[in-house]
């Protein structure tokens, strides 16, 4: 196997072909790779916000996803402890998109379908096993099958991904996780007004909601300490933490599960050097979060959207470095926030309870659902609705209802706001957790020995310094 392509994508799913999509829609001769056969499951669960949706719609593929029998959910419902917030797509600004939940192995391979469809090469069943290098600039890959020459590499390889391994990209802002997941299909579920469900009960996080093939999707996010007692009896684990919600014990009341109950445990946050010369990395190649707020796929849908027209610009016209960079510096800054609101409500133990309360505010104030729906839907970032104008407004009203409460809530607020202030600081001056990978992968794929590091962009120079 054999060929020369202008871009070479590692990696087929949510972030890998709707790039090698775009990019073969532009002219652009593209290969896609994935060692996966498809169809098949990635350990992940499958709420699709409203901005994910529309994203499937402008790549002309949601028709697909519909017709799947994944319900276009109209409503979505956010409960922590006692306080719901709830909303359809109306709320977002008229955007009109509803929820969508399809199961992973039905999605990706439409995806993978729209990508052939669209024009791209692709290669399933193909590990990537090294990089083709010359001169420290990646000019392809190298696979179980043979080589693939490109203009650029883009792995878009997921978590563990071999590209980012083998150009030593680092990482950046690692956190640890709080939670693992376990979710599990059932059928027999008749709801007549199907939802997006999404919330935390005391510590018992959870997500629920129809999927394609007449199968409704539920899970737990749970506390790490409870992993053992968890994995001792899954399926009494699952059933007992299910039952933590009183809704969905009446939504699963005699339902059945339908195959395994799975467990994701293996995880942490990151951000990661996303460009260097002659590769990028895209989703969760180069990017995880915690999956509390179910923002994944839709934000691999958004980076590869972006990706796209900054290669296609830069292969085009020229300067495609610094249109990486450019794209790499847009990535992190359209992470940042999200990552730690992420981090914040997927931490172990229950809400605190001025997050509760601050919470609180916004579900009794008018407008306040949107706000909420838009925060979730990547609209506006969250400091401008938890803003500290709020948290200051939420103390003095709780401790004011709730006074023998009040130490607890300044001393939650003040680990609020220290905290926030620690995330500026890193904001300014990342912290690397891991070095360049270690010199065997770097031997096995660059034979000059040269570093395929990626130059920080311009103006974040001094931060990366
Ligand atoms: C427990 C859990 C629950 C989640 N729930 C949600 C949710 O409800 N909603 C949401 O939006 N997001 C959710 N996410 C996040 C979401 O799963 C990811 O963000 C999303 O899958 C990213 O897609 P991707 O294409 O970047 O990577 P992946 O989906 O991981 O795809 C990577 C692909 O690369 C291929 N690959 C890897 N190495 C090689 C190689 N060497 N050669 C060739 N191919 C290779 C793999 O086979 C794979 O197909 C969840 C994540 C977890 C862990």
């Amino acid at each position: 196997m054999k060929g020369d392509f202008d871009v070479v994508v590692v990696g087929a799913r949510c972030a890998g072909s709707p790039l090698a999509a775009l990019l073969a829609r532009a002219g652009l001769k593209v290969c896609v790779v994935d060692r996966a056969r498809f169809p098949s499951e990635v350990p992940s669960t499958h709420m699709l916000h409203p901005a994910g949706v529309a994203i499937l719609e402008r790549l002309g593929v949601l028709d697909k996803m519909l017709a799947t029998g994944a319900p276009p959910l109209e409503r979505g419902s956010f409960q922590f402890d006692d306080i719901r917030i709830e909303g359809g797509p109306e709320v977002l600004g008229g955007f009109g998109a509803p929820w969508l939940c399809v199961r992973r192995v039905t999605l990706d391979s439409l995806l993978v379908g729209m990508a052939e469809e669209s024009g791209a090469q692709v290669l399933t069943q193909t590990k990537v096993v090294g990089l083709i290098a010359d001169s420290g600039v990646v000019r392809g890959v190298r696979t179980e099958a043979g080589s693939l020459k490109a203009a650029l590499v883009v792995g878009a390889d997921g978590p563990r991904s071999a590209v980012a391994r083998f150009t030593g990209a680092r990482e950046y802002h690692v956190t640890h996780p709080g939670r693992f997941a376990s979710w599990a299909y059932f059928e027999g579920v008749a709801e007549p007004h199907a939802r997006a469900r999404l919330g935390k009960v005391g510590d018992t996080g959870f997500l629920a909601m129809p999927t394609d093939d007449g199968l409704f999707m539920a899970g737990v996010g749970l506390s790490m300490s409870m992993l053992p007692a968890y994995m001792a009896d899954t399926d009494r684990g699952l059933t007992e933490g299910l039952r933590q919600i009183d809704e969905l014990s009446g939504v699963l009341g005699s339902a059945r599960r339908v195959g395994p109950i799975r467990v994701m445990s293996r995880w942490r946050g990151y951000f990661r050097e996303a460009a260097g010369p002659g590769w990028a990395l895209v989703g969760d190649a180069g990017h995880f979060k915690d999956f509390t707020p179910a923002q994944g796929m839709s934000d691999a849908l958004r980076q590869a959207e972006r990706l796209a027209s900054s290669i296609e610009a830069g292969l085009g016209r020229g300067h495609l470095a610094d249109r990486l960079d450019a794209w790499w510096k847009w990535r992190d800054d359209d992470a940042w926030e999200m990552y730690w609101f992420a981090n914040q409500i997927g931490a172990s133990g229950p809400n605190p309870r001025m997050a509760n309360e601050m919470i609180r505010g916004l579900s009794q104030e008018p407008g306040g659902a949107e706000k909420f729906l838009r925060v979730l839907n990547h609209d506006v970032a969250p400091s401008t609705v938890f803003s500290n104008r709020r948290g200051l407004r939420t103390l003095i009203q709780a401790g004011r209802a709730h006074p023998r409460q009040l130490p607890r809530l300044v001393s939650e607020t003040g680990s609020l706001m220290r905290e926030e202030a620690r995330q500026r600081r890193l904001r300014r001056r990342p912290i690397f957790e891991t070095s360049p990978a270690d010199p065997s992968d770097q031997a096995a794929t660059d034979g000059t020995g040269r570093s395929m590091h990626g130059t920080p962009p311009g103006d974040r120079r001094a931060e990366l310094g």
